[in-house]
């Protein structure tokens, strides 16, 4: 069995940093050795990683992604293929994305349809959510099925009426399934009927630029669906795990909940932490580069979500990564901002901007490798295989230079799409080498992956209730 032995790094996993050599085996992690214990010096290996200098950390887990998502008359730009390279390019390992459920259509048509569009395409191992946008008497029957073949998540919207909405019946339905089950509902949180009111009087007002966008989809009613949503799952007696949550209000309806002692989960993405309505009104049309919903905020809301993720009120920084070309997509709203294909690109990103939060002394060292590595595995039924680095887990492994200085561009971003959030960006980290279960897929910027390499992930039932 081909042995790689990852000599002289400092591992940092999301409960310990330790300068150990790490012994991978086939697909696996078998062992780690300390410093002075003489452990490593035994080893023999087909292949020896120079990490001296570098951190050693468990390969990145993003646990909301939408590769090829057909969205507003268009799809999101990365495909699987395009999607997972880049995410490999940004050192994560593994993506679970979001499986879509048409309204008149069975969740196992959705299901086989995305597993056909990954199969035999992605660089790096994946795992779905389903998306149920059609909650029916088949529907929830179906769900206990999918939990049992690994498919635990579902994702429900209070936003998208006509689209993915769910009523509130509707949605106390899956979580009392959920409840049953096992499966882990997974919320949008934005009161879409009276977003709509509101898109509709603003458009009637020549209110027409992206950055309406973020006005009409107000603050308040982001807290009143989270807080809607925690009631309901209150009196389902499920669990709930809120995406993408943006709003300072909305993190206090979390904390509150969690104080209850409530099983009530929320993940934020680096748009929020690092972008906001200053990016939404930029001139020209140049904000429809930045839309997303849930909105980017007022810069203010950015330090409670950094406080949300100190304190443990939030779990996990996905990034929804849902690129839209500007040039062809994004255009489609030119005079009204309705029509611009919600999404931003990230998914290479992502551990780098939460590394440079590290650099700025947001969070620690272990609190990133947790919000981005561990805690995403956990959460959806993946770790200890996922997330971390320790004998009989998946050879994810990152590299990662912590001294090394680069400018985040379209430029030289691997992500299919023609513009980046965070153009001209220095931040200060770099991926070295990226391993998926052993397989070295980047080196020193050179990607020697291939599409196929990545396999589906059943996953187990969130690992926070046990
Ligand atoms: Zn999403």
């Amino acid at each position: 069995m081909n042995r790689t032995v990852i000599r002289g790094g400092l591992v940092v996993t999301a409960a310990e940093e330790v300068h150990a050599d790490v012994l991978v085996e086939g697909e696996k992690v078998v062992a780690l050795a300390s410093y002075g214990s003489g452990v490593a010096e035994g080893w023999t290996a087909d292949r020896v990683l120079d990490a001296r200098g570098l951190y050693v950390i468990p390969g990145g887990v993003d646990a909301h992604t939408h590769m090829e998502l057909p969205f507003g008359g268009t799809s999101a730009s990365d495909t699987f293929e395009t999607g997972t390279r880049a995410a490999a390019w940004g050192g994560t390992t593994t993506i679970v994305d979001f499986a879509v459920q048409s309204v008149g259509s069975s969740l196992r048509e959705g299901l086989d349809t995305w597993h056909a569009k990954a199969q035999g395409a992605c660089a790096i191992d994946y795992g779905f959510h389903m998306i149920l946008a059609d909650v029916t008497e088949h529907s929830l029957k179906e769900m206990d099925l999918l939990v049992a073949e690994g498919v635990t998540s579902f994702k429900l919207f209070m936003a998208y009426p006509g689209v993915f909405y769910s009523d509130d019946g509707k949605i106390l339905r899956a979580m009392q399934r959920g409840a049953e089950n096992g499966g882990l509902i997974m919320m949008h949180a934005e009161n879409g009927i009276a977003i709509d009111v509101l898109v509709e009087q603003a458009l009637a007002a020549g209110k027409t630029d992206p950055r309406y966008h973020g006005e009409v989809r107000r603050e308040l009613l982001e807290a009143e669906a989270t807080h809607r949503a925690i009631k309901l799952a209150q009196v389902a007696g499920s669990p709930l795990y809120v995406v993408h949550v943006s709003a300072a209000s909305a993190v206090a309806e979390l904390a509150a909940a969690r104080r209850q002692g409530l099983s009530v989960f929320g993940e934020t993405c680096p748009q929020y932490l690092f972008l906001s309505t200053d990016n939404l009104a930029e001139p020209g049309f140049e904000g429809a580069k930045y839309v997303c919903s849930t909105p980017l905020r007022p810069r203010e809301h950015q330090a409670e979500l950094w406080k949300g993720l100190r304190t443990g009120d939030l779990q996990v920084v996905s990034t929804d990564h849902c690129p839209f070309c500007f040039s062809g997509q994004k255009e489609l709203g030119r005079g009204d901002f309705s029509k611009i294909p919600n999404g931003l690109p990230g998914v290479e990103n992502r551990m780098d901007l939460l590394h440079q939060a590290v650099v700025e002394g947001r969070i620690s060292r272990r609190r990133w490798i947790e919000i981005a590595c561990a805690a995403p595995a956990r959460m959806f039924g993946l770790y200890p295989r996922k997330g971390t680095i320790a004998p009989g887990a998946d050879a994810d492994i990152v590299l990662y230079d912590p001294a090394a200085r680069q400018t985040l561009s379209a430029a030289t971003h691997h992500m299919n799409v023609d513009y980046s959030a965070y153009e001209g960006k220095e931040v200060t980290g770099k991926v070295r080498t990226v391993l998926s279960r052993g397989a070295v897929v980047i080196d020193d910027g050179a990607y020697l992956g291939r599409a196929g390499h990545g396999r589906y992930q059943p996953r187990a039932t969130c690992q926070y209730l046990d």
